[in-house]
């Protein structure tokens, strides 16, 4: 396989940018070997700078949910386009968007937008904690929301790539106000609240995790989160940065009729640009500047091409209601792969939500936790990576990674993916 010219570029890369990437994980560091340096996208492809072409399963880790260059999205970035790209001042696009996110979760009264995810829940925490005037939160292990300082501590996604469980630089006094149980543990979480319940200001969960490959929440999990929270008089914050439309047009909240007191969504509602944002109920919001002294702002916040993408990507994703297939497209290509690693006698668990699935190389019957994340054999992934790379599959460069499909992901690039699948595992097995 040619990759001549993306090591060039790493090597030149490395000169100017820490371990020449923008973001961690992009350095093929868990993986070992060459990152590749991407030339384009088209659909469910992407193409690298030596001209390899791969059906992609990282789609920007999550936020191409229609695909590269989906031609709606990228028409409507074209028009934004020929009015100015960024204003410092309000425009009719943030309304729509606003108005497409509070019809898609109707608990939802009012919505800030800002850049990113990290933004999103940094941001989210700030009100819970002037709301609610405590200073605790709790967070689980391996749940990722970002890297705001107090977020780092046994944080999933690059946390847990680079075993960086918390950072330096990130004084202690800061992560001393964050509690941590296990994802799925209920009874840990009472057994907190019995201890601390008075001063915790909220909770935060990934309400399907994400970034340490992909856990469900065990049944009575979140609702146990909603009942403790309410009644201790904490706030409850769900992070579907990644689930935000991408299991439904909504999330985890409104599939499951959870209602969080404060969402954080990111990726899919910026259509592959950057954005992210916080919202909730009315009373809850409304302490933010300008209505109330809470301080958030951000002069890209709102951008007018950002927006015109998300409001493109839902639009599309509303009049298409193409979950019900995602969903059974998703499920068929975990099938499949099942049977290849029981063939092969590669002991592996699949978790599956719709358009997102993760492998985990483990003897575990089941994956509902970071411990048993980290009982999988991570050399195996990067074997099978490697492999998969050869065979013309991109999946992230990381185990922890989940693995993400798009409508793009037709049932011609399912089969064209299994036969990847087959090969790479004869070769890893
Ligand atoms: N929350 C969750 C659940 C995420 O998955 C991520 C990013 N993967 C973030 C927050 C942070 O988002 P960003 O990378 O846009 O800052």
């Amino acid at each position: 396989m040619e990759m001549e010219r993306s090591k060039a570029f790493f090597d030149r890369a490395k000169e100017c940018m820490p371990g020449g990437v923008s973001s961690p994980v992009r350095a093929y560091r868990a993986v070992g070997g060459v990152p590749r340096f991407i030339s384009m996208g088209d659909g469910a492809y992407i193409f690298d700078v030596d001209g390899n072409r791969y059906i992609d399963y990282v789609m920007s880790y999550g936020p191409l949910i229609l695909g590269h260059l989906h031609p709606v999205i990228v028409g409507a970035i074209r028009v934004a386009l020929t009015r100015g790209t960024s204003f410092g001042a309000p425009t009719d696009l943030e309304i729509e968007l606003a108005e497409l996110i509070k019809e898609a979760f109707p608990f939802v009264d009012l919505v800030r937008f800002v850049n990113s995810g990290t933004e999103a829940t940094m941001s989210a925490v700030r009100l819970a904690r002037a709301k609610t005037k405590r200073d605790y939160i709790l967070k689980f292990e391996g749940c990722y929301h970002g890297h705001s300082d107090f977020f780092l501590v046994k944080a999933g996604s690059g946390g847990l790539t680079f075993n960086i469980p918390s950072s330096p630089g990130v004084p202690e006094g800061v992560t001393s106000y964050t509690l941590l149980a296990p994802y799925n543990d209920i009874e840990a979480v009472r057994e907190i609240f019995k201890e601390r319940g008075g001063e915790i200001a909220a909770v935060i969960v990934e309400p399907i995790a994400g970034n340490m490959g992909v856990i469900p929440p065990k049944e009575g999990f979140l609702e146990g989160l909603r009942e403790l929270t309410e009644s201790h008089g904490a706030l409850l914050i769900f992070d579907e940065v990644i689930t935000g439309f991408r299991i439904g047009f909504g999330g985890v909240s409104t599939t499951l009729n959870i209602e969080p007191d404060i969402l954080t969504l990111g990726k899919i509602i910026g259509g592959g640009l950057p954005v992210g944002a916080f919202c909730g109920r009315r009373e809850i919001m409304e302490l933010l500047a300008p209505e109330g002294n809470v301080y958030q702002a951000g002069t890209l916040s709102g951008n007018p091409l950002a927006m015109s993408a998300g409001i493109a990507a839902l639009k599309t994703l509303k009049a298409e209601n193409p979950y019900p297939i995602l969903k059974q497209r998703t499920e068929k290509l975990v099938g499949e792969l099942r049977k290849i690693f029981g063939e092969k006698g590669i002991p592996a668990v699949l978790n599956v939500e719709t358009a997102m699935f993760s492998i985990f190389f483990t003897e575990k019957e089941r994956v509902e936790n970071l411990e048993d994340v980290q009982s999988s054999d991570g050399k195996l992934y990067s074997r099978l990576f490697h492999a998969l790379l050869e065979e013309g599959v991109m999946l992230a460069p990381s185990p922890y990674e989940a693995i993400f499909l798009s409508t793009a992901h037709d049932e011609r690039v399912l089969d064209e993916t299994i036969t990847a699948f087959e090969r790479a595992a004869s070769k890893i097995g």
